[in-house]
């Protein structure tokens, strides 16, 4: 191997790190051209280590790695985005990990995408303190989508194709993502129609349009699928 491939340059998010050993530490990096990977920061936990205070959890930056057999090594990282809208509020901090390691557990290794790089980018560049549940509930939805786990939900009754009209519940079969009526089957799962009307809109918005405005309060109440879609996805995967 010559020495101009063992070395290169990637741009990319930490979006988690374990410490292992003396002073070193394993990060989880998401790179704009080699997506999800671990690599390794040796000494960065030491006093006069040039890596000290700037490997951080949520970060966007630059590093110059080097190829291993095992982990690749990060010699230099320079910042390009702390993320302060995440960082100056503690339950934001810990909403933000907390969805990005639920979002990540779906992603294989050592693939390039740039659309889940983006998801992850417009996500922790726009989660707010008000907002930061229904922001990563919207996260993960929009994450399974693009895996092709999701499809959209109908609103008429699969068995007398009747339409519901705005204030009547339904009944959700989240095995195959149908819908019934009342009269036509007792399912355990009962859903408002505005509820499934507002889970077809986030699969239909883009998302940095959905985040990146006021309209995000519009789905708070996704919430209430969330339980159900979650337990239905971790059954598939
Ligand atoms: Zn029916």
């Amino acid at each position: 191997m010559n020495l101009e491939s063992r070395y290169y340059y990637e741009e990319g998010l930490i979006i988690d790190r374990r410490k292992i050993g003396d002073g070193d530490l394993v990060l989880l990096f998401y790179g704009k051209e080699k997506g999800k990977y671990w690599v390794k920061a040796p000494g960065a936990l030491k006093i006069k280590n040039r890596l000290r205070g700037k490997v951080e959890v949520i970060t966007l930056g630059k590093g110059y790695f080097v190829k291993r057999k095992e982990l690749d090594l990060l010699i230099n990282w320079e910042v390009i985005e702390r993320f302060d809208n995440i960082k100056r509020d503690v339950d934001t901090f810990i909403h933000a990990t907390t969805y990005i390691k639920r979002a990540e557990k779906f992603l294989p290794e050592g693939v390039k995408d740039n659309e889940v790089f983006d998801l992850l980018y417009i996500f922790l560049k726009e989660i707010k303190k008000n907002n930061a549940t229904t922001s990563g509930d919207i996260l993960l939805i929009k994450l399974w989508q693009k895996l092709g786990l999701l499809p959209f939900i109908p609103t008429n009754c699969v068995k007398c194709g009747r339409k519901f009209s705005s204030d009547e519940k339904l009944l959700l079969n989240i095995e195959d993502y149908k819908v019934y009526c009342v009269d036509c089957n007792n399912l355990d799962i009962e859903i408002d129609l505005e509820v499934i009307n507002k889970y077809n809109e986030i699969l239909t918005y883009d998302f940095n349009y959905m985040i990146g405005s006021n309209m995000i309060t519009r789905f708070e109440e996704i919430k209430k699928l969330m339980p159900i879609l979650t337990k239905r996805i971790e059954q598939e995967v």
